[in-house]
């Protein structure tokens, strides 16, 4: 009895089968890898050639990768960049005029340039109100309407 008898009694067709599923399994683990890493790294604005060709490591480099990557993903960070704009900008300013979309701020009760109405006045302590307030937040009086 030869080697490959003994090699042939021992692993049956089935087995070899079974074989070649998991080598095809994890070639298409290596696959997923390598595209997850380029497509990451470009999400992240990192170099996808290089994490590509490190990710060519088999499953080394997609770990090594999975350690390393910037923590933010480009568009969450131009979200956070445009959230913070947009704060500032709040901020800045309360909001624009109905009408003709100048600029107003919180205490204006009318357009300075168009001259409509933006708000209520408080009868008792002349704050600014919205139109939709049914008491006056700074002295508790309610709304005549
Ligand atoms: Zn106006
Ligand atoms: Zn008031």
């Amino acid at each position: 009895m030869d080697f490959s008898s003994i090699f042939d009694s021992i692993i049956t067709p089935e087995m070899r089968m079974f074989g070649v599923a998991v080598v095809i399994f994890i070639g298409i683990l290596y696959l997923i890898s390598i595209i997850w890493v380029i497509r990451d790294s470009y999400l992240r604005g990192s170099n996808p050639v290089i994490w590509g060709v490190i990710s060519l490591v088999p499953f080394l480099g997609a770990f090594a990768y999975s350690m390393l990557r910037p923590p933010m993903l480009l568009s969450d960070r131009d979200e956070q960049d445009l959230d913070f704009t947009l704060k500032q900008r709040e901020l800045m300013k309360y909001g624009e005029c109905g009408k003709c979309g100048y600029p107003v701020e919180r205490e204006y009760l009318m357009c300075p340039r168009c001259g409509t109405q933006l708000k209520n006045e408080c009868s008792v302590c002349g704050h600014a109100l919205n139109p939709d307030w049914t008491v006056c937040p700074f002295c508790c009086t309610p709304v005549k309407r």
